[in-house]
């Protein structure tokens, strides 16, 4: 395979698809000269696999030849050479990754001027000036870019003679003092390397070919590859063009044209010029630009081919295109162009409307596929208004949303100025359970240590509250905030972007979370996709969570953790006195109190969730949570002394306290020491069942037991389960385990309870085999699966290591973020398979933070789930990814991916009538025009038709019952992968 490709050289597929090979920029200067035939400065691209050869052996023998050949061809073409001192041309040297870097990396322009051809250029142009500009430039990014020297030492001195010609207009500076900076810059350069400039074209280009190469390590790219997940090793592809010049005079100029607006999506052409201008003045905000549409009566004809061009751009990509042109003495040159960013709004329309567009005709499904996470977030979340405020400091994106308030440094002091009225933005170290009221009453939350999964990141995400984590220049005392020099008092105001973790000081102002209509249009598409392949449910432990989980269309909870309930301030003591009850009567006297609470807690719940599962986890973590911490109580009991009270706790505590509590005395283990403890929690579960049954609901109860390692053990944990379900409510008809045949039709109550247990430890995963015999379904608990599978203690490593490890390329992501697929994956297609095989109608789910995120979505699909489950405000994010993962496998129903043009759907689009903010309604409907309005498709959860879920119905609500929000995300699971 050759290394250099010329503009126009004749692939064998459309070059905008080669972007692997050709960079971006490149493939798609390619696919505008010679698929577009656009106007385009001719040139040739260096392969992306070039630059990896060159990383790994240097620079490869064979290029040197190439570039030579490249490079006479382009001499030819153009009828000038490089470095002629009579007549040069001259080149830019252009980086272009396969992904856009933006001012990642570096471009040289202007190559090929030396002390003899500035003399070509400015008696052929016959503008000296113009000459020795263009000079000074190449000298200084060359210098810059190439020889590594501080670009300051340039602009100082330009400034310098700026200053000298009583000017602050670079366009102003005299040829004289021109040819002093060309002088004095090849001074600095002599002065760094030891060298003069050098005056040898050939020398010059293969410089700068290299300097690209090398920029592709530097620094800014690499922080930049690491926040985009882009991988390190695939390299930048260098190209070599032709310049042309919008400083030449006034029929000249440069500009920025995107062809709808890329900040709102509305149609119609957006960009800025300016004349008389080179390359990044546009952007650099030295001069104030004209809006493109001026172009019309500057450049009239200029403007009518741009906007032609703009046309065929968006035919051709089917999509809005960012580009760059330049004017040069009246003629339009096309310098660049992509499919654009935007922003999620702009995402959002322009998905949607382009579904409308005959020119374009997308389908539902590439609709769907043009829209990602963070669009999604950007309109649930507020978020800056504009760009460029002053970044404190950055720590990580952990919840995204913009928030502003004033600073507090303790929970209580921020839920004491939250009462006065305040807006709050809580600061602290790191965040612990203590801190949660604190982290309720904030705004947003912001912490000096921590990862993405540490305590303050899960639980700002799991309420949707912006959070920075892991901010390491916050220096946090007790009444201030220091980030270097800067000090920040309790009190001040602080903006903090939990998108991309910039900290601003002051109050920067807010745009609204308000989603417009297309973004339950794109929902409904998504919901449509993945129905009956992959269902999202949420991880929810109270009634408002489970109800906010339902609006935003889950379709059920996959865990709701009752160890939360434990921890309430009136539940504390309670739990505390049954573990420290010393007679059996103790014990069942304090069980029997929770009991009561718990069944309030599980009413309110089943309730929210009405006709939808609700996966219920039994009490998991260690015990020694619910005690007071031994070593402040050992202080205590140093200094001021315990009383009684404090004293049996702090014996209690001691006892339970053990060297490593997640490998420890956790999850049904507890179980066995505590079995009272199980009953209880299944009772107290199953009398809110009854309750919602009496009073007409629709309850759909999973008992799931959490960490099991054996067979024999979740066995014993089912017998409790049934034991207490046959204890509250005998008689009762249900479904049971595989091979034990149903119960039997004793004209009791008809209620569905599955039982099942977390596949949380790579045993389980390994045996799932067998331990599919005592189980009605798994849930993969990915982030423990993770901890387990790796040996990374969560908590620890985060910290520590883990940035070391991504820096360094021995991770590819963090694995608590986005899931292992190799490892931990494999684990989970391991289990499902050997689960299934024992029970093919096994049911299977992941819960966890690895069930929000994308492409941890996409190898649960891959592994066959039936469901993900993530926290209420990831499941808009989730059903999206579900649907992408569902595209990805080529599996979407056939009419999502015909164009709605021409179909009877194509009315769906228009009206905006069916895009109401009723997210739950519309949710998974086929569109509001099918299904008569949320109601009627809603309603019957039989729509799955003889499915688990759909077995539900036999709960014997009445049709029709459930309200109208639960719409058609009860629809079954009658897809292929249909439990
Ligand atoms: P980036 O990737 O940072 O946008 P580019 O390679 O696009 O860098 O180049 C930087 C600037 O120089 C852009 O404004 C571009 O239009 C301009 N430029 C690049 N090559 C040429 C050229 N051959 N003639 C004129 N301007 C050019
Ligand atoms: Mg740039
Ligand atoms: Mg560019």
């Amino acid at each position: 395979m050759p290394y250099v490709f010329d503009f126009d050289h004749r692939h064998p597929k459309p070059p905008m698809e080669m972007k692997d090979l050709l960079g971006g920029k490149g493939a798609n200067l390619a696919e505008m000269t010679s698929v577009l035939g656009l106007p385009v400065p001719p040139g040739f691209t260096i392969s992306t696999a070039t630059c990896r050869d060159y990383m790994e052996g240097g620079w490869p023998e064979a290029l040197t030849g190439e570039v030579q050949r490249a490079r006479k061809r382009l001499e030819g073409r153009m009828g000038k050479r490089i470095g002629d001192p009579s007549d040069p041309l001259l080149v830019s040297v252009r980086s272009g990754a396969k992904f856009s870097m933006p001012g990642m990396m570096d471009t040289v322009l202007n190559l090929g001027l030396n002390d003899r051809s500035v003399e070509g250029l400015a008696a052929q142009t016959g503008d000296e000036r113009f000459a020795y500009d263009s000079y000074r430039r190449f000298i200084a990014m060359y210098g810059r870019i190439v020889l590594d020297i501080p670009g300051q030492e340039f602009d100082d001195l330009f400034e310098a003679a700026k200053e000298l010609a009583g000017t602050t207009s670079d366009a102003e500076v005299p040829t004289e003092l021109l040819r002093y900076l060309v002088h004095s810059y090849q001074q600095i350069v002599e002065r760094h390397t030891g060298r003069p400039f050098p005056q040898d074209p050939e020398a010059q280009l293969h410089g700068a070919i290299e300097a690209v190469f090398r920029s592709w390590n530097g620094p800014r790219a690499v922080a930049y590859r690491e926040r985009e997940r882009i991988p390190h090793d695939l390299g930048t592809a260098v190209n070599v063009q032709a310049m042309v010049f919008g400083n030449r005079d006034d029929r000249s100029g440069t500009g920025v044209g995107f062809t709808r607006d890329p900040a709102t999506g509305a149609t119609g052409a957006y960009g800025d010029f300016l004349v008389n201008a080179q390359g990044e003045d546009v952007v650099a905000g030295i001069r104030n630009t004209d809006p493109l549409s001026t172009l019309a009566d500057t450049f009239p004809e200029v403007h009518a081919e741009l906007m032609d061009i703009f046309d065929r751009l968006e035919r051709h990509y089917r999509d809005m295109c960012d580009t760059e042109f330049t004017i040069e003495q009246g003629k339009l040159w096309m310098l660049q162009t992509r499919v654009g960013k935007r922003t999620g709004r702009a995402a959002l329309r322009m998905a949607v409307e382009m579904t409308q567009d005959p020119r374009i005709r997308l389908s539902p499904a590439e609709a769907v596929s043009r829209i990602t996470e963070d669009h999604l977030a950007a309109v649930l979340h507020p978020q800056f208004v504009g760009e460029g405020y002053a970044v404190l400091t950055k720590g990580l994106g952990a919840s995204p949303g913009a928030a502003v308030g004033r600073v507090y440094l303790t929970a209580d002091a921020a839920v004491e100025a939250a009462g006065r009225g305040e807006t709050v933005i809580l600061v602290r170290r790191e965040t612990s359970p203590d801190d949660v009221q604190g982290m309720l009453a904030a705004e947003g939350v912001l912490t000096a240590r921590g990862g993405l999964v540490s305590h303050a990141a899960v639980v700002a995400r799991g309420w949707g509250k912006p959070a920075v984590v892991g901010a390491e220049a916050l220096r946090i005392s007790e009444h201030q905030l220091v980030v270097g020099d800067v000090t920040i008092a309790e009190g001040d105001w602080l903006s903090i972007d939990g998108t991309s973790g910039s900290v601003v000081i002051g109050q920067v102002p807010l745009s609204a979370a308000d989603p417009p209509w297309e973004f339950y249009r794109l929902l409904e598409w998504a919901d449509e996709i993945r129905t009956g392949r992959l269902g999202v449910r949420a991880n929810a432990d109270t009634g408002p969570d489970a109800l906010q989980a339902r609006q935003l269309g889950a379709q059920g909870i996959g865990l709701c953790r009752t160890e939360h309930m434990f921890l309430g301030e009136d539940r504390l003591p309670v739990v505390r006195r049954m573990i420290l009850a010393d007679t059996p009567e103790q014990e069942e006297k304090a069980l029997e109190e929770l009991r009561e609470v718990q069944r309030a807690d599980f009413v309110d719940i089943l309730a929210a969730m009405d006709g939808l599962p609700v996966t219920v986890r039994l009490l998991d973590p260690p015990l020694h949570e619910f005690l007071p911490d031994t070593g402040e109580l050992a202080i205590k009991e140093a200094t001021v002394g315990l009383g009684p009270e404090e004293h049996r706790l702090f014996e209690a505590a001691k006892q339970w306290q053990e060297a490593n509590p997640m490998l420890g005395t956790r999850g049904v283990r507890l179980g066995v020491i505590k079995p009272g403890l199980y009953a209880m929690q299944v009772q107290a579960l199953m009398e809110a069942a009854f309750d919602r049954l009496a009073s007409g609901g629709n309850p759909v109860v999973e008992i799931m037991i959490p960490l099991t390692v054996t067979r024999e053990e979740l066995g014993l944990a089912r017998s409790w389960v049934e034991d207490a379900i046959e204890g509250t409510s005998p008689g009762l008809r249900r479904r049971k385990a595989a091979g034990k045949g149903r119960g039997k039709d004793s004209g009791g109550p008809e209620l569905e309870v599955l039982i099942g247990t977390m596949i949380e430890t790579p045993r389980a995963a390994l045996r799932a085999d067998e331990i599919a015999e005592e189980a009605d379904f798994f849930s993969f608990g990915t982030n423990d699966l993770t901890q387990m599978t790796f040996g990374f203690s969560r908590d620890d490593v985060e910290g520590r290591m883990m940035s070391a490890y991504l820096e360094d390329g021995l991770l590819p992501a963090n694995p608590f973020e986005t899931v292992d697929a190799n490892g931990v994956g494999e684990l989970v297609r391991l289990g499902a398979e050997r689960g299934r095989a024992t029970r093919p109608d096994l049911k299977l789910g992941v819960c966890g933070e690895h069930g929000g995120d994308p492409a941890s979505i996409s190898v649960f699909y891959d592994a066959g789930l039936d469901y993900v489950s993530c926290s209420p405000f990831r499941v808009p994010v989730a059903r999206l990814a579900a649907a992408q993962a569902v595209l990805e496998k080529g599996e979407a129903p056939s009419e999502t991916t015909r164009p709605l043009i021409g179909s009877d759907r194509s009315r769906d689009v228009g009206g905006r009538d069916v895009g109401g903010r009723d997210v739950g309604g519309r949710a998974g409907g086929r569109t509001g025009t099918r299904s008569g309005g949320g109601g009627k498709t809603g309603t019957s959860p039989k729509a799955g038709g003889g499915t688990k879920t759909g077995a539900s119905a036999k709960a014997g609500a009445p049709k029709g019952r459930a309200s109208k929000k639960v719409g058609p995300m009860a629809k079954g699971r009658s897809g292929k992968k249909g439990s």
